[in-house]
């Protein structure tokens, strides 16, 4: 049986932070798609439930020239799956969105609810880090901002203090002629999380970035194998290197879903399909 816990619809953002500061064991609830199981399953003590989606910041999802994207918490996946600025725009994102799970489920689960869960093997932070997303948080000591790839802290952790909780994700415009791509492996099409999920960027100026799941406690960005690749220029004798290189820069475990010399060796071919698709060559 689920635990009593009460339930709080604020149409106001200050109420939120109000309400998220002063009680104890305080969960935000946005989809409900994570959440909703952890109280089922009775993994959480929530006694307070705060339901974001009456916030009108929330519900912001749009594309200005220069500024780029914002992408507000109670935004859907469908929504960005279904955006024609994403899909021309930042199609790792978009091929992410597409990608997570089945359509009724997308309806409910929102882009930030994928990021505060901070699941290793989520599909959506690999394609917000390559493309330098920063998250809009909001607390009792006014607002911050904190680059993605510094929000995750370890396993189902982020920097989120108490009373605070994130508005939006903000996407700079990429410039004209960026590349981008999203591939996952899983062991079943849907309802399944990836295996392995990596975003490859290329970006105008020729540098490359690399964001991967499911191969370390958070979703990371590979700055270090990026800068290698960099130095050495794009191109298909660089990314047979990086192919093999990429085993250096990730920590996969084993689990249910993959032992971690196999997650090693999709990472491998999943970069090398990625990359090259990026500079129009094939395997
Ligand atoms: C059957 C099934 C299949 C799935 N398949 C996939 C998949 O293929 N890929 C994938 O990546 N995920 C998958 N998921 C996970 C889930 O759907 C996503 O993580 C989803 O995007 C979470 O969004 P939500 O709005 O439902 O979040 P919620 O469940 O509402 O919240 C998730 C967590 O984030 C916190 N939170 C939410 N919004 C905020 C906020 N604004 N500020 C602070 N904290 C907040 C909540 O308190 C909670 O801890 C699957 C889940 C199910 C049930």
């Amino acid at each position: 049986m689920i635990s009593r816990f009460t339930y709080f619809k604020p149409h106001n953002l200050n109420e939120a932070v109000q309400y998220l500061e002063k009680e104890e064991n305080a969960f935000v609830l946005a989809g409900g798609t994570d959440l909703m199981i952890l109280l089922r399953r009775n993994l959480i003590n929530a006694e307070h439930i705060l339901d974001i989606k009456a916030l009108p910041e929330m519900d912001l999802f749009n594309f200005v020239d220069g500024a780029g994207l914002t992408i507000g918490a109670s935004v859907v996946v469908n929504r960005v799956v279904d955006s024609e600025v994403v899909s021309a725009k930042y199609p790792a994102l978009h091929q992410a969105a597409a990608s997570l799970a089945s359509f009724q489920l997308r309806n409910r689960a929102t882009v930030v609810g994928n990021i505060c869960n901070a699941s290793p093997g989520a599909d959506l932070p690999p394609a917000l880090l390559v493309y330098d997303a920063v998250v809009n948080i909001t607390g009792p000591q006014g607002t911050r901002q904190v680059p993605l790839n510094e929000f995750f802290t370890g396993v189902k952790r982020t920097v989120l203090q108490r009373g605070e909780l994130v508005v939006s994700v903000q996407l700079p415009e990429p410039g004209a002629g960026d590349k981008s791509v999203y591939l996952r492996q899983a062991r079943l099409r849907g309802h399944d999380l990836a295996t392995v999920g990596i975003a490859c960027r290329l970006k105008p100026d020729g540098k490359v970035a690399i964001g991967i799941g499911a191969v370390a406690p958070t979703p990371k960005r590979l700055f270090a194998l990026e800068d290698k690749i960099n130095e050495r220029g794009i191109s298909k004798e660089t990314i047979e290197w990086a192919a093999q290189e990429i085993r250096e820069h990730i920590h996969p475990i084993t689990d249910v879903r993959s032992s971690a010399q196999y997650r090693l060796q999709i990472a491998s071919v999943l970069l090398k399909r990625g990359l090259l698709s990026l500079i129009g060559k094939e395997e």
